[in-house]
């Protein structure tokens, strides 16, 4: 199968170059599994490098998270807290991020009845400044600052909101967005003094410091993903994937290749059919046109991917055709689709797919990982 290597230490240099940009707290967001590179490398690698906070969708990757995040590192969970799971935030130590004036009230609530509210469980608020998904609108930010009861009852430790168009540095939208989050955060900074601020992903953050604030959030960035158009930008490539060759032929007469018979290969041409297809989310990778690289040449996808093969034309690599009768085992090259020139930024841009598809899809993939840290490489 294939091999799926992620280089946590470029993860880390991320890391630190973000730290660098923002000179304030830089989170880790590592929701889906970090992005499908693995929650529990990325995450633990990035605790071993001080990062002390984390930000997960769900509940239960937060939960699990505590495996391999200590009691000390901050972890909240996006999707907030319904009721019947406040004891779950208060036994793992998770934050929950508070997005309606509902779930405010079911955790005060809660924090309440548990712990006599002395001292109560901290929580994050999220205020919706233009997204219109998760966080308070304006009334209930309203609702919110005259309500004593819960104003006394509650302990939020982070205002936070999130831009909708921050990887386009010239919206107006993330203007209006950080107006409204400055006011916002004025209001609410009378009732907790200590309170900090977060508004940046990955893109905000290169939105100038205004967008730096307290701590900024981020994940695309942290995976290698280009967080502006800039391809030439610092962050470091994170991903590569190699497909092994699993049959080399090499066709004598005109024949269709691969299912419908899309593709049409001519006497003369070299077909490698690799291992791993649509149902390792290479589809998402690859798009239509794809290519990959063999012994440094750019190969081209002929047919079409089918659910655990696809097909390249390899007439083009050198002394291809020596290693035709050769078992495939023994065969020392693959076929790279991901790699430091057909990076994540780059194949997204060439399929107008979105980068955070290309890299969540590598998680359905039945692939060998390889983590690379410090000089050490350690398979999964
Ligand atoms: C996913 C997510 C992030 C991380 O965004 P990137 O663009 O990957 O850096 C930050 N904040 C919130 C609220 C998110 O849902």
């Amino acid at each position: 199968m294939g091999l799926l290597t992620v280089d946590l230490n470029a993860v880390i240099a991320n890391w630190r170059l973000l730290g660098r940009t923002v000179g304030s707290c830089v989170s880790a967001v590592i929701k889906a599994d970090a992005y499908g590179l693995g929650a529990n490398e990325v995450g633990s690698a990035l605790y071993t490098e001080g990062c002390r906070d984390f930000f997960f969708a769900t509940l239960k990757e937060a939960i699990d998270s505590r495996a391999y995040l200590s009691l000390d590192a901050n972890c909240y969970v996006l999707h907030g807290v319904v009721t019947g799971e406040e004891h779950l935030f208060s036994r793992h130590k998770l934050i929950p991020v508070l997005s309606s004036i509902t779930a405010i009230k079911v955790w005060v609530e809660w924090c309440w009845n548990f712990k006599n509210n002395n001292p109560s469980l901290p929580c994050v608020l999220k205020i919706d400044t233009g997204m219109t998904r998760l966080g308070l609108s304006a009334i209930e930010l309203a609702e919110f600052c005259s309500s004593k009861g819960i104003l006394s009852r509650i302990n939020p430790v982070v205002l936070m909101s999130h831009l909708a168009c921050s990887d386009d540095a010239n919206h107006p939208q993330n203007i209006t967005q950080l107006q409204s989050f400055n006011e916002a955060a004025a209001m609410l900074k009378k009732y907790f003094p200590q309170i900090l601020l977060s508004i940046a992903n990955s893109s905000g953050v290169f939105l100038g410091s205004d967008y730096h604030k307290d701590m900024v959030r981020t994940g695309a960035a942290l995976y290698g993903l280009h967080p502006t158009k800039d391809m030439d930008s610092a962050i470091k490539p994170v991903v590569s994937l190699d497909l092994p060759i699993i049959r080399l032929r090499v066709i004598n007469t005109k024949v269709g290749v691969g299912y419908g018979a899309e593709h049409v290969a001519l006497e003369g041409q070299v077909l490698a059919v690799v291992a791993g297809g649509y149902a390792d989310g290479l589809h998402r990778i690859l798009g239509c046109n794809g290519t990959g690289y063999c012994r440094g040449v750019s190969v081209p996808v002929v047919g079409r991917i089918s659910m655990d093969a696809i097909i390249f034309d390899v007439t083009k690599v050198p002394d291809i055709l020596s290693w035709l009768t050769t078992d495939a085992s023994c065969i020392p090259f693959s076929v790279e689709v991901i790699n430091p020139i057909l990076n994540i930024s780059m194949l997204s841009q060439k399929n107008s797919s979105l980068g955070y598809e290309v890299l969540t899809s590598l998680s359905s993939g039945r692939y060998q990982r390889r983590y690379l840290l410090g000089g050490e490489e350690r398979f999964v």
